[in-house]
């Protein structure tokens, strides 16, 4: 994994949809208190991966995620939830940041020079907005950081081989990330990414992708595979 290296300074976990308290349809795993399952299990749930990973419950930010290009930079634990946003920046230790998905792409980028890390919800729209990207770019105007010194990592989620989308969005992207099959239409978003992070200078060694597939893999929460459902997440800290 591309961040293994850094391992000391840095944690970080995707985690799958196993080990929680939630009943079906959000079985058992699920992190996100906006796909009404119940609050308490939710509770339980974030309460067990800190304790499984030696992190305060207290301190972990998520956010009121919208399909924006909103940015949000932390500096303490005031308020655990960011409202209306879809990216996490922070340089301060012991903060962990969480974005939540079934389906969408949880990006985790990290610089180990400056000590940055961040955290990004891309899905169509986000992808579309250039999330991702605008980040990185946040992490260079506001922490000095170069992109090339960048580490990135795209986590688990849906890719071409299940991502079915409709000719309005394939009139709409540039041909080369949209894959035709047997009369259907299917989307790229990781490779989108990618190019956007490369067009600024991200190096391509420093991404890594999930090779795997949430609608494919039953492991994860997935959002096209069975509608109403859990969330799984990415979660980054640095170590104090
Ligand atoms: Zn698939």
């Amino acid at each position: 994994m591309i961040f293994t290296p850094h391992e000391d300074s840095l944690f970080f976990t995707v985690t799958s949809r196993y080990g929680g308290v939630s009943e079906t349809p959000y079985d058992s795993l699920n992190l996100a208190l906006h796909v009404s399952d119940n609050p308490k299990n939710v509770l339980a749930n974030r309460t067990l991966v800190a304790q499984k990973h030696h992190f305060l419950i207290e301190n972990l930010i998520y956010m009121d995620q919208t399909h924006s290009a909103n940015i949000a930079i932390i500096k303490d634990c005031a308020s655990n939830k960011i409202e209306n946003c879809d990216a996490l920046i922070t340089n301060v230790k012991n903060i962990p940041l969480m974005v939540m998905v079934a389906d969408c792409i949880p990006i985790l980028l990290y610089d180990p020079v400056n000590q940055v890390i961040a955290v990004v919800h891309a899905g169509r729209n986000g992808t579309f907005n250039q999330i991702a990207k605008k980040t990185v770019l946040k992490m260079v105007d506001e922490f000095h950081c170069c992109a090339s010194n960048v580490l990135v990592y795209l986590g688990t989620s849906i890719h071409k081989c299940c991502y079915e989308v409709g000719e309005e969005i394939v009139r709409i992207v540039p041909k080369k990330y949209c894959e035709k099959r047997d009369e259907k239409w299917y989307l790229d978003l990781q490779s989108m990414n990618v190019d956007q992070l490369l067009s600024l200078g991200v190096v391509r060694e420093n991404i890594e992708i999930a090779s795997v597939c949430t609608c494919c893999d039953k492991d994860y929460f997935s959002y096209r595979r069975e509608g109403v459902t859990g969330r799984f997440a990415g979660i980054m800290k640095l170590n104090g």
